[in-house]
């Protein structure tokens, strides 16, 4: 559990402490050069003055719209909605989510994903995403609210959050000397909803790269060398945890048939803990083939019983 204001200053100073120049300002558009070496211009806005700033190569970093990847023709993805209140609980309701995050199921706050209550230090963070039903997202929310409605009972809204949340990666995620990192790129998994440490990975992954492919900034470098430092080991190292995250919220956030087979799956020990290995390390965590024969078998037999396996069956023949 982290709060991003926090974060996001913490990072920004350690970048500058390490020589980074930092320039507050919006970006606007960047020029695509058409020879093969000449700068990237990045044109933007420093106090509603226009300024430019010739570059090398660009990571565009700049979230879900992200202008650098417009900019690139980078391919436009669909987006979940996600929606959250931050609210300063009392300070005895505030003990009860001092060391808990809650996650919630249910058409009366998601038709396919989860609501939460999150802590965050000194507040809570109480919100709730869809894919397919961006329009009741508020109606969703009061779900949440109402379900929790004892627990944050005398809690006041201290700030309003509601943002896109990319679907899948773009279609295009590095372009000439551009490559896209974080929501800019779509790297939110599914299921967990998780896009915070996706993005600091990507980036650092990105940044590495580009220092060595570029032997520390002595030389320029080219489309192939992002792709063979950034991309292709990003691939290797995730794409595999997005497609089975993937196929986990499809089977079982999308009905409460589903939703009451996970709870039951969950209720296993073995689960439990591949689960938690795999969100902690961010990867498919090594089991024990006798233990994750089992765990399968127990999930079918879960899907089963809840009638997920028969509805599916049905829906392809
Ligand atoms: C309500 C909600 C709750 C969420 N909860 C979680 C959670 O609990 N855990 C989790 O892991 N993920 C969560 N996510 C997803 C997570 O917030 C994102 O995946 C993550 O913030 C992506 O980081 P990013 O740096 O790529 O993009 P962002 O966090 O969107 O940062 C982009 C940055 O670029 C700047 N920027 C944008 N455009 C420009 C421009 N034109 N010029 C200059 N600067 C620009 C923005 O100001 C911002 O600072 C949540 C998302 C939402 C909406």
């Amino acid at each position: 559990m982290l709060r991003r204001e926090v974060l996001d200053s913490f990072l920004r100073f350690r970048a500058q402490s390490h020589g980074a120049q930092l320039i507050h300002a919006l970006v606007t558009e960047v020029d695509v050069p058409s020879s093969p070496n000449a700068p990237y211009i990045i044109h933007h806005l420093i106090n509603n003055s226009r300024h430019s700033l010739a570059v090398d190569v660009v990571i565009g970093a700049d979230g879900a719209n992200s202008r650098v990847a417009k900019s690139i023709k980078a391919g436009n993805y669909s987006c979940a909605i996600a929606f959250q209140e931050r609210i300063k609980l009392p300070d005895d309701k505030m003990e009860y989510y001092k060391d808990l995050a809650e996650m919630y199921v249910g058409n009366d706050v998601s038709p396919d994903f989860y609501a939460w209550v999150f802590p965050k230090c000194d507040h809570v963070a109480v919100g709730t995403g869809t894919v397919c039903s961006k329009q009741d997202i508020k109606k969703y929310q009061r779900g949440i609210r109402e379900r929790v409605k004892c627990k944050i009972k005398g809690g006041k809204v201290i700030k309003v959050e509601a943002h896109p949340i990319p679907e899948h990666p773009r279609s295009i995620r590095v372009a000439g000397r551009v490559a896209l990192v974080g929501d800019a790129a779509g790297y939110v998994t599914k299921c967990s909803g998780e896009g915070i440490y996706f993005a600091a990975k990507s980036g650092r992954i990105c940044g590495e790269g580009i220092v060595k492919a570029s032997e520390g900034g002595e030389k320029v470098i080219n489309e192939g060398d992002l792709k063979r430092e950034y991309l292709r080991k990003w691939d290797d190292k995730y794409l595999s945890t997005y497609k089975v995250l993937d196929l986990l919220q499809r089977v079982f956030y999308g009905s409460n048939a589903g939703r009451e087979a996970m709870v039951e799956v969950c209720g296993d020990e073995y689960v439990q803990r591949m689960t938690f290995d795999s969100y902690l390390y961010k990867r498919l965590a090594d089991g024990n083939r006798v233990e994750d024969v089992k765990m399968v078998l127990k999930s079918i037999g879960s899907l089963i019983r809840c009638n997920i396996v028969s509805r599916e069956m049905q829906k392809l023949y």
